[in-house]
């Protein structure tokens, strides 16, 4: 099998699997305990908050756990809009956010709030000057993310943070494609609000988080008990975020916070190699996405007169793994609302593939995986004509 779909999500690292293990088996009891098992637990959750905080630039008080990257993008946006209502009910996102954004976005609008979408080029890049210009007395957040999931092109954050801060507006970012994969500071960023998710990054799925700066005010999301300071109820998941600290450990394992030397470049070099050999070898595809602000290991193609559904059909019947851009909605073949974005005629959107590459993968994999494609474009198109 190959496979090539690290932005849905990831194995699991071994060492997050043996950190995990002992709080099943050994230290199971409730962080919330006085006696020692349930401090073992405690000591846990506190040291992994410490290991995250110092990936980030951040304090250990401002990482709240969360199930994943959906929970932190609702809570972000929600607990933001009811907190700052008064000061005003604009929010700033773009129109190629993660649906846990995009929808959290629609449901506040039926709340009241105003949503202003800025559009993207086609590269997948927002305008810092449209976003300027959108900016109102009574905006109280930008939600930007990171970078995208489907076309893996990475947005300007530092300039969009500076604009933020300079207008006393805060500033969330969806880092999930990002956090676990190449450096995130916070500060220099001026990153108010930011979301990971553990499974993205070789941790565990159901462990995620939310920085929130401690200049940020924020409501709870989940009410019940006292945990993560009586902002998010529910007994702790304490293997998940063993689990993720393990995954943080490996992926920046030097001191700086700084990823290991060489990871990002072999995957890089393996994306390239990918995109270079597609390009020439395969006639009628194009790339999606910037190409050098991209994701170490996103590759995105549309291919004419193809369907990213039979494509993905077909290589799942040669053993290996990918995705399109567009998601199956009640039988009809939505064409992926990031590709429309970016002004891509419905038609080409409906024949995107996404490969998302990883540690793991390797050179032979990628010549294996072009040799597949060049097939089954050819075979579609021929059964199409
Ligand atoms: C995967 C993903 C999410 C959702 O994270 P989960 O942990 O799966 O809920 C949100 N945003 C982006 C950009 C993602 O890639």
């Amino acid at each position: 099998m190959i496979y090539l779909d690290n932005a849905a999500t990831t194995r699991t690292v071994p060492e997050a699997v043996e950190a995990m293990l002992p709080y099943f088996t050994e230290y199971y009891g409730n962080a919330g305990s006085i006696y020692r098992l349930g401090s073992e637990s405690r000591k846990a959750v506190i040291q992994a908050k410490e290991t995250i905080a110092a990936t980030l630039g951040a304090e250990p008080n401002e990482i709240y756990f969360t199930s994943g990257g959906t929970e932190s993008d609702n809570w972000a946006l929600k607990a933001v809009y009811e907190a700052y209502r008064e000061k005003g009910k604009h929010i700033i996102t773009s129109s190629i956010e993660h649906h846990a954004v995009l929808h959290s976005c629609e449901y506040l609008k039926r709340q009241g709030a105003e949503i202003t979408y800025l559009d993207v080029d086609a590269d997948g890049l927002i305008s810092v000057e449209q976003l300027k210009r959108a900016i109102r007395p009574d905006t109280i957040l930008i939600s930007i993310m990171y970078a995208n999931n489907e076309i893996g092109t990475i947005q300007p954050v530092r300039e969009v943070g500076e604009i933020a801060a300079a207008h006393d507006i805060l500033f969330h970012t969806d880092a999930v494609q990002v956090y676990g994969q190449f450096p995130v500071d916070v500060e220099q960023c001026h990153i108010d609000l930011l979301s990971a998710s553990g499974h993205k990054f070789g941790g565990p799925k159901g462990a995620g988080f939310l920085y929130v700066s401690k200049k940020a005010k924020i409501r709870s999301f989940l009410h019940g008990g006292q945990q993560e300071r009586g902002r998010r109820a529910g007994t702790e998941n304490v293997p998940g975020i063993v689990g993720m600290e393990a995954a943080v450990k490996r992926a920046y394992d030097t001191a700086d916070g700084k990823p290991a030397a060489g990871k990002l470049e072999r995957v890089k070099m393996l994306r390239d190699y990918l995109i270079s050999r597609i390009e020439q070898e395969i006639p009628g595809a194009k790339l999606n996405g910037h190409r050098t602000k991209r994701l170490p290991g996103n590759v995105n193609f549309s291919f004419e007169d193809v369907q990213g559904e039979s494509a993905l059909i077909m290589l799942d019947m040669k053993g290996i793994c990918a995705s399109s851009g567009s998601a199956c909605t009640s039988g009809s073949l939505e064409p992926s609302h990031v590709l429309l974005a970016a002004g891509q005629p419905p038609e080409l959107a409906r024949g995107s593939l996404r490969m998302t590459l990883g540690e793991e993968n390797t050179m032979e994999e990628m010549d294996t995986v072009v040799e597949a494609l060049k097939e089954i474009v050819e075979r579609i198109r021929v059964c199409r004509l």
